[in-house]
């Protein structure tokens, strides 16, 4: 009988010796390594730092202070628990109860989707109710366009958002909902199949949060789907995207327009 493989080697002197080695296991992989560190000590300095009333001000925006903890919180590193005691500890020593209740509220919105996916199992990779698109299911295709993976749409949000997620792992929450909306509303494409795409490369990969968030975003699992519009992008992304942009410089770009607009141009009317 064949010996089992060995376990991959677990203990370096650098992160160069940790690059290398990866390189050498795995050299189809492009790229190097994300610059989020795992360990407990990388952890705790993010918790340390979390700062629930700047967070609660300011957590749409791109530059936000988010705590980037889900890649620990995802892999146990600290468990959610401790992350809302040390929130409740910062709210104690000054700060009053409002200022932290968003990031509680976020923290609940993951043990939420934990719950759910302990119910439906791998329900989560169905509809959990019809589309509110007017569009069928039939009619959004299955695989994610090369464009979008490649990160050559021509859209420089979009393309930022993919070479992010692809080269760090990591993307903040309102950058995965617009382009989970791009993906599924504007390319009309399967949600599973973005679901899929970002599973591949979240460092906090989630089926639960991962799918059931776009499931929100399609619609399947929310009461109208969601869409934003360049202004919106604008607001909370800064300008700087959208100024280093051809489509924007063409008048071409997809998202410039009312909410009313897009509603007309992406959805089809409801029935009579
Ligand atoms: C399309 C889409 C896909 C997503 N996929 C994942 C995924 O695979 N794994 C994942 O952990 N989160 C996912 N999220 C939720 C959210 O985007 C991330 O948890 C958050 O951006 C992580 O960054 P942070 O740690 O700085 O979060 P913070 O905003 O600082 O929040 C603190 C913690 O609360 C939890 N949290 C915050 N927002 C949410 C949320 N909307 N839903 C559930 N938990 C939340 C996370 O554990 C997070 O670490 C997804 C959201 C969308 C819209």
């Amino acid at each position: 009988m064949a010996s089992p493989p060995a376990d991959l080697p677990r203990q370096f002197a650098s992160r160069a010796e940790l690059e290398a080695q990866l390189r050498e296991l795995f050299p189809e992989a492009p790229g190097g390594l994300s610059p989020i560190r795992g360990g407990r000590q990388a952890a705790e300095q993010l918790r340390q730092a979390a700062n629930p009333a700047r967070y609660g001000r300011s957590r749409n925006f791109l530059d936000g202070a988010v705590t980037r903890l889900s890649p620990y919180i995802r892999h146990g590193v600290l468990s959610l628990a401790e992350v809302r005691e040390a929130v409740f500890q910062k709210l104690r020593a000054g700060g009053g109860r409002e200022a932290g209740e968003k990031l509680i509220n976020e923290l609940g919105w993951r043990d939420f989707w934990q719950r759910v996916w302990r119910q439906l199992g791998d329900g989560i990779w169905h509809n959990q109710e019809p589309l509110k698109t007017g569009h069928s299911p039939a009619s959004y295709a299955n695989e994610l366009p090369a464009d979008l993976a490649e990160a050559r749409t021509g859209l420089a949000c979009m393309d930022a958002f993919s070479q992010e997620l692809v080269t760090t792992g990591w993307l903040h929450n309102h950058a995965r909902m617009w382009m989970a909306a791009y993906v599924v509303h504007w390319r009309r494409v399967q949600w599973q199949a973005g679901a899929r795409w970002f599973l591949q490369h979240l460092l906090d990969g989630d089926p639960a949060s991962n799918n059931l968030s776009w499931q929100w975003v399609a619609s399947s699992f929310s009461h109208k789907p969601y869409i934003f519009n360049r202004s919106n992008l604008e607001r909370y992304a800064g300008s700087s995207l959208c100024a280093r942009c051809d489509a924007a410089a063409k008048g071409t770009c997809p998202f410039d327009a009312s909410y009313e607009a897009l509603q007309e141009r992406l959805f089809a009317p409801a029935a009579p």
